[in-house]
């Protein structure tokens, strides 16, 4: 999965369309990919595990900064790591977790960089109780367009803080990050999961357990009428206890299925098996933290399970008036989603443009084939409608329209982005599509 290849800080094509690209070593090496002149604007590329465009620049550049991983210091009475922001959580796991520290937020991969975590405000299952990825940073060191290396935290250049927090990498290159990790008890969960019969009783549930620490509930899209929102709620506690933890080792999809296998029958009779894997009282397991916040990463390649057309994931965070509407149109849809979620959010962190807010998240991965783009504008303007937002990282369809209204700090942001960045070197394809940075490359 991680993928390495030998050292680079030129700039070249490698694989990445009509981009140049360079993988610098060294912060000199990176300030002079920086400050150089080439053809196009520059954005930072973490480990590329965003769905949408933030890390995608055709006719531009493309500064990869896995090689930028090492670990600068850590203090074990605070919990506090300064690290390289190339470095991925997978390392920091497999090096803190068996020293009983952990990384306070986690996505749903391990597979991805400080760098992109901080540039995202990513959230995992845990972010009613302990907000996003933003929350724990201390502070940063950001190169800026200009090569100058500057440092922002909460109480210095904030404005710069809440801009790049989220920031979907247009403030500059961050190289340095302070992170406070957190203290755990054991390498191991109390997972239950409880099947629920449709909307209401998957809320609750969700809500119920007030000593849960982390709670996700799967649901069946394709579900309708008295149905909707049925799915399996599951909720993890700190465990205090140790597990013995065996070795992963990921298994990778055999083939690349024909787009056809995935159709509403296969995923009608997915959902069915998947269900039926819970009895109707639910059930309890210890499963140690990779096992319960990773599932995807034990198969290299699960992302060509939806054949060479690929996928596009919509999510959104909306208030509970808006569930309905959105799951009823998905259903009607019968685009088939194995991957539907739910989750719920506390209250928002401080990042300009991040994506947590209070209200419950609905992300789903749906086969890219005809209708989908109209069903993702669809879930747009509903998402709209109910004053909710579609997350940036995501997201491949969201109009400029729709991003200025659903994200109102954006002025704010292009005020720091004017003084960070007044020659306008920075833009991906993303930024340009949402008319945050327009013009051409
Ligand atoms: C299986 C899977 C599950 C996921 N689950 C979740 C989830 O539960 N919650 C969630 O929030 N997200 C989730 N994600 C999305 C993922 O966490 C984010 O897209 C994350 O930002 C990816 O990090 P990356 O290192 O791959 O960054 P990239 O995708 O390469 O880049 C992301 C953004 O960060 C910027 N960036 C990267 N490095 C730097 C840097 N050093 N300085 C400045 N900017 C930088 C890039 O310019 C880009 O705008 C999931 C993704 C996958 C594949």
């Amino acid at each position: 999965m991680m993928w390495k290849t030998a050292a680079f800080s030129g700039w070249g094509r490698l694989p990445y369309g009509t981009s140049q690209a360079t993988r610098p070593e060294r912060f000199g090496q990176l300030r002079a990919a920086v400050t150089g002149s080439g053809a196009g604007t520059l954005i930072a590329r973490g480990l590329g595990r965003s769905y949408g465009d933030c890390a995608v620049n055709e006719g531009g550049r493309l500064v990869l900064t896995e090689r930028l991983d090492r670990i600068v210091s850590f203090d074990a009475g605070t919990g506090d790591v300064v690290v390289e922001a190339g470095i991925s959580l997978r390392s920091l796991l497999d090096i803190f977790l068996p020293r009983g520290f952990m990384v306070p937020v986690c996505p749903g991969t391990a597979y991805v960089t400080v760098g992109g975590a901080i540039a995202n405000d990513v959230h995992g299952k845990n972010h009613e109780k302990d907000g996003a990825f933003g929350a724990h940073v201390r502070w940063f060191e950001l190169m800026l367009a200009s090569g100058e290396i500057v440092r922002a935290s909460r109480d210095s250049d904030t404005a710069l803080f809440d801009a790049t927090v989220g920031g979907i990498g247009l403030t500059g290159f961050i190289v340095t990050a302070c992170l406070r990790l957190a203290r755990i008890p054991s390498n191991a969960l109390i997972v239950r999961e409880r099947p629920v019969p449709d909307l209401d009783a998957l809320l609750a549930k969700l809500h119920e357990e007030a000593s849960a620490t982390y709670s996700v509930a799967w649901f069946d899209a394709l579900a309708s009428d008295g149905s909707l929102g049925r799915g399996i709620v599951e909720t993890a506690t700190v465990s205090p206890t140790n597990i013995q933890v065996k070795p992963r080792k990921p298994k990778s999809l055999p083939v690349t299925p024909p787009s056809l296998v995935l159709n509403s029958i296969s995923v009608r009779a997915f959902n069915a098996l998947y269900r039926a894997r819970v009895p109707a009282n639910g059930r309890e397991k210890l499963l140690d933290y990779d096992r319960f916040l990773f599932p995807l990463d034990s198969v290299l390649g699960w992302n060509r399970m939806y054949g060479k057309r690929g996928f596009r994931q919509f999510q959104s965070i909306v208030p509970a008036a808006a569930l309905v509407p959105l799951l009823e149109r998905i259903g009607r849809s019968r685009a088939g989603s194995f991957l539907a979620v739910l989750k719920a959010m506390g209250p928002a962190g401080t990042g300009m443009l991040s994506f947590p807010t209070a209200g419950y998240v609905v992300a789903l991965d749906f086969p890219n084939k005809s209708g989908i783009v109209e069903l993702l504008s669809d879930l747009e303007r509903i998402t709209l409608e109910h004053g909710g937002r579609v997350y940036l990282a995501k997201d491949s369809c969201l109009s400029a329209q729709g991003f200025a209204a659903m994200y109102p700090r954006l002025p704010e942001f292009l005020d720091v982005l004017e003084r960070v960045d007044p020659k306008r070197r920075l833009g991906s394809n993303m930024s340009r599509r949402l008319g945050i940075r327009g013009g051409t490359p």
